[in-house]
């Protein structure tokens, strides 16, 4: 019997980076990163897990099933549609190739034909003004928090940004509206209550000290019961009459009413009714990148733009470049999930089913993202036992379900139907996981 410590067997750093499969695996993977692989496989020898001679084969493993970012695609199936910790909504095709085209040099602030500087983003304006007929003038910051801090910092600087109790959010992660607007020095003048707020409440509080008004939608929580809020062609006339503008974050970015979201606000009819500028995410109910849409009248458009703060929250070319294409090409994946059919999501649950032995129960989605909360959207998941989801999560590709109820629910209303075949193949490998 050898005494010898298997750990000497472990092949050096030097001898693993020139082991040719090592090398065909690195593919794009810079020096630096090829070498962290190399040491954590050998850490694992060290430690016993694997055996040393095993190191090359785990490296070349490790290497192939990762690219230069950590990122990893995931197929969503908790039937949330707008899915925030999924990176909200996944880009059209015609948004990822129009990403990939200018990733390289790309003419955002240049006309080829004349040499000259242009506009920045200049195609991504005007797709957002035919989309939204109704706005004079547009422009695309880096996401709504940006555009709401802008708005509310160049329209009221110090002063008073008028906004109703009821309309106080909070999106997620402990940010607050109202902590957002306040961190650049406006002041919020808060009015009425929880549940109700009148035009004499505004009335009240506009004077020389008010900025701006402020309507927002309160996107992610539903205040029902004895509620009233003001009409936007009510705060319309009381920013006339004090000559101050109104501002409208409608949140979700729809562009015009959608009959499946009755409670949804829209750009379009903020607008109409008046609003000086909108504000909305690009990557919720638009489908887009993430993104802060501001739009509204050319006056008022063009002093956010001018505001310096503006040069802080510029949206970046592959952001503009998947805003066009998203609002000039086809059906988005949002768009698709929200309103697909419940006859055909069922098929498709029976068919994985049946592929994989399991049942098929109703689930709702949602629209998530802190959109139209409490609107069910009605459909089907495939149910299996509650121990499939982390084999799911961490299989290839990785899937993510929802647990619920001491199940994994396969929601499919938010896999593209071209997927389903992976999708029935990682059901299966995770439950032969489980035997
Ligand atoms: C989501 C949301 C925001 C924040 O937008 P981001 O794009 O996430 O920065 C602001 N206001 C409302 C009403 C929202 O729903």
């Amino acid at each position: 019997m050898s005494t010898e410590d298997p750990r000497r067997r472990i092949p050096r750093t030097d001898r693993v980076l020139a082991d040719p499969r090592v090398r065909a695996a690195a593919g794009g993977l810079g020096d630096a990163a090829v070498r962290a692989a190399v040491l954590a496989v050998q850490q694992r020898a060290r430690a016993g897990e694997i055996a040393p001679e095993a190191v090359v084969d785990a490296v070349v493993t490790s290497l192939s099933t990762r690219g230069a970012s950590s990122l990893t695609p995931v197929l969503n199936a908790t039937g949330v549609v707008v899915h925030t910790n999924l990176g909200r909504a996944p880009l059209s095709d015609a948004a990822r190739q129009a990403v990939l085209d200018a990733s390289g040099y790309v003419d955002v602030e240049l006309e080829l034909a004349t040499g000259q500087r242009s506009a920045r983003g200049e195609g991504a304006r005007e797709a957002l003004l035919e989309a939204c007929p109704a706005a004079e003038d547009a422009l695309v910051v880096t996401n709504g928090a940006a555009a709401l801090v802008l708005a509310t910092t160049a329209l009221a600087g110090t002063r008073e940004v008028v906004v109703s109790r009821g309309e106080f959010v909070e999106i997620g992660a402990g940010f607050r509206l109202s902590d957002l607007m306040e961190s650049t020095g406006a002041r919020l003048r808060e009015v009425g209550t929880t549940n109700r707020t009148h035009p004499d409440d505004y009335a009240a509080a506009l004077g020389p000290e008010t900025g701006c008004i402020l309507k927002v939608h309160p996107s992610n929580f539903r205040v029902a019961g004895f509620t009233s809020a003001v009409p936007l062609r009510e705060l319309r006339s009381l920013a006339d009459e004090h000559g101050v503008p109104l501002v409208v974050d409608v949140g979700s970015g729809l562009l015009t009413p959608d009959p499946a979201l009755p409670d949804e606000p829209s750009l379009s009819e903020a607008l109409e009714a008046g609003a000086d500028a909108v504000i909305a995410s690009g990557d919720k109910l638009l489908g887009g990148p993430q993104a802060g849409l501001l739009l509204g009248r050319a006056e008022t458009v063009r002093r956010l733009a001018r505001f310096p703060l503006a040069r802080a929250v510029r949206a970046d070319k592959l952001t503009l470049a998947a805003l066009e294409a998203t609002l000039r090409g086809g059906a988005t994946p949002v768009d698709v999930a929200l309103h697909a059919e419940p006859g055909r999501l069922r098929e498709r649950a029976e068919a994985l089913a049946a592929a994989v032995g399991a049942e098929v129960v109703p689930h709702d989605g949602r629209v998530g993202g802190g959109g139209a909360p409490g609107v069910p959207l009605h459909g089907w998941a495939v149910r299996l036992p509650e121990a499939t989801a982390r084999s799911l999560r961490l299989g290839r590709p990785a899937v993510l379900p929802r647990v619920h109820d001491g199940a994994c629910l396969v929601d499919l209303r938010c896999v593209p139907e071209s997927r389903d075949r992976d999708l029935a193949d990682a059901v299966t490998a995770a439950l032969e996981g489980l035997r």
